[in-house]
């Protein structure tokens, strides 16, 4: 059943735990400029796929675990339409939300990746709602964006680490899984010898496994 105990995720937590740090920073520093609170689903009604990573899979597996067993079953059933919306969103809210993914987390702040910008493709991300207040991209703290590539770079180390340790191979980035296929249970039999691609996997500027921003 690929059980994991609970502090093998404590890397990824940490992460997780600073990206929260990020945002309390940028609610600070630009007041009433974030919209991004309780109440607005935006991303998980537009989200086109959500693939994540191992680390971010199994940690969600675990926190699906932790549901009501008829809840569970609700989202099961509710994974089985194609996204968007996403299956955890209920009642626009996410189920989860104290729990999402690392991708989940970084919807709408400003994110910058310096790997875009070198091939030209527009690098700085936020949400249109936000900073509606401020004239222009070029004004915001410099403290205040979050470098994606970092993060996506922090996230595969720790997914090197988590799945050496748990399998005894080299990760690979197309070892991603699909939230429908959390939510299906394909992690209690999967092994990497097993391992396929997901489509679009393993690409890089969204915090997760090849994701697209809504
Ligand atoms: S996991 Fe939660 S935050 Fe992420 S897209 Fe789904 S409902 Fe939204």
């Amino acid at each position: 059943m690929n059980e994991i105990p609970p502090e093998v995720f404590a890397e990824y937590e940490a992460l997780n735990a600073r990206v929260e740090g990020f945002q309390v920073r940028v609610r600070e520093r630009y007041p009433g400029q974030i919209e991004c609170r309780a109440g607005c689903s935006e991303c998980c009604r537009r989200i086109p796929r959500l693939i994540l990573s191992p680390v971010e899979a199994f940690y969600l597996r675990e926190q699906l675990r932790q549901l009501p067993p008829e809840e569970q079953a609700r989202l099961r059933e509710a994974s089985r339409t194609a996204m968007p919306p996403c299956p955890i969103l209920t009642d626009d809210a996410c189920r989860l939300h104290r729990n999402r993914p690392l991708l989940c987390r970084t919807y709408g702040y400003p994110t910058l990746s310096p790997e875009l910008l070198t091939i030209g493709e527009p690098a700085l991300n936020y949400c249109y709602k936000n900073f509606t207040g401020l004239t222009g991209p070029n004004t915001l703290d410099p403290d205040c964006v979050m470098n994606v590539d970092r993060a996506t770079q922090e996230l595969w180390e720790i997914n090197a680490r988590f799945v050496r340790e748990r399998w005894g191979v080299a990760f690979d980035r197309s070892m991603a899984f699909t939230v429908q296929e959390v939510l299906q249970g394909v992690l209690d039999k999967w092994s990497p010898a097993g391992s396929r691609r997901v489509a679009g996997a393993g690409g890089s500027g969204g915090g997760g496994a090849g994701n697209s921003r809504p």
